[in-house]
């Protein structure tokens, strides 16, 4: 680890499964009126009466989605549940209640998993979630978690990303690019830390970065204030994967082309000067660096006047009609067209 981890490790082994279920488990009560039955039976019971129900999965491999020499546990856990929430809410939906497997190396002790296990408690509790099951393993090599979320919206409220019409005004919600900053910090730090193990880092100055990496939000403020508003996006999608790659998924989707402006992508003064330290423009971090979990999507142009006072929405372009033609406007007034390059886990990208 490249942080100090100095806390006692107790083998899985001397406990044995059930008791490690209960042990990472105990500290989780249920919330929501949906939930019947949480943990401790065959299944989970959930009741959905008037509502759609939404389900979305994520698994996260150890060496492919997360590094452990610099992702502390904690926020592993919080990470895993976050990036599903954020997929709830890119529907316009509320996530209620997830299910967690995990396979584990006897690498890991019994204080590293409750570690991961404090970190997804605590997302729960800050986003009104309920743990209601999951199943646990043995892995030969590294860690993985598999995380399915469960969320409710009316029918009317679903927002696809299939949705985006001509003149639509497309949006998003804080800024973009200071996670993929924050892990170039991070694997910086590694670099020197690998030559010199007792080197500590000092991250001073990148605070913002670093945690829009390893502790990222999900944007349930945006879906609140649509609701609000009354507004139902045309379209909507959660930024993992870089904002040029989402944009080409609502236009591929929808059969439209866009234009952007690069002036009005919404960055952080943290991830402006770090991408300088870098030397990589910091528009490219946003276009095609990921994992923000800011939330991308497209209003009528009726409804700009209802949202343009508001802080966390950015207005960067508009919908066209030609699909083949997604465009962004540079400050210079030129049109480049964008390509997608987000994360794909089958590319050799990294
Ligand atoms: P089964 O043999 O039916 O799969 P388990 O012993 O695996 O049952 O699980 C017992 C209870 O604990 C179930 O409610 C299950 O959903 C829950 N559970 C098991 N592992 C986890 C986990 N890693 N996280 C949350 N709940 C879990
Ligand atoms: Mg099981």
């Amino acid at each position: 680890m490249m942080f100090e981890d100095k806390e006692t490790k107790t083998e899985i082994s001397s406990i044995g499964e059930f008791k490690l279920i209960d042990k990472i488990t105990e500290s989780f009560k249920i919330t929501n009126t949906s939930t019947i039955k949480g943990i401790g039976d065959d299944c989970a019971v959930l009741s959905y009466p008037n509502k759609k129900i939404l389900i979305s999965t994520d698994m996260l491999i150890e060496g492919t989605h997360f590094d452990m020499s610099y992702t502390p546990l904690r926020h592993l856990g919080y990470k895993a549940a976050v990036v599903n929430f954020s997929d709830v809410y890119a529907m316009n939906g509320k996530p209620k209640q997830i299910v967690v497997s995990i396979a584990i190396s006897s690498r890991y002790s019994i204080e590293a998993i409750q570690e991961i296990y404090n970190g997804m408690a605590l997302a729960c509790k800050n986003y009104g979630v309920d743990l209601v099951g999951g199943d646990t393993t043995s892995s030969l090599s590294g860690l993985c978690i598999s995380v399915t979320v469960i969320g409710e919206a009316n029918l009317n409220q679903i927002a696809y990303r299939s949705g985006a019409r001509f003149n639509d005004l497309i949006c998003v919600s804080g800024n973009l690019g200071a996670s993929y900053m924050g892990l170039l910090v991070l694997e910086r730090e590694k670099k020197t830390w690998a030559a010199n193990p007792n080197f500590q880092p000092d991250l001073t100055g990148y605070e913002y970065v670093i945690q829009r990496f390893l502790k990222p939000e999900a944007r349930f403020d945006i879906i609140d204030i649509l609701r609000a508003k009354d507004i139902v996006p045309t379209s909507m999608i959660d930024i993992s994967d870089g904002l040029a790659s989402e944009l080409h998924h609502i236009c591929k989707e929808s059969n439209k082309g866009c234009n952007i402006y690069e002036d009005k992508i919404p960055i952080d003064p943290q991830t402006m000067l770090t991408a300088d330290e870098f030397k990589i423009s910091p528009v490219t971090a946003a276009m095609n660096g990921g994992e923000d979990y800011e939330l991308l999507f497209t209003i009528k142009q009726d409804d700009y006047e209802k949202l343009k006072e508001i802080p966390q929405i950015s207005f960067i372009g508009h919908i066209t009609d030609n699909p083949s033609a997604l465009y962004l406007i540079t400050k210079d007034s030129k049109a480049i067209q964008i390509k997608a390059q987000g994360w794909d886990s089958f590319r050799d990208n990294q």
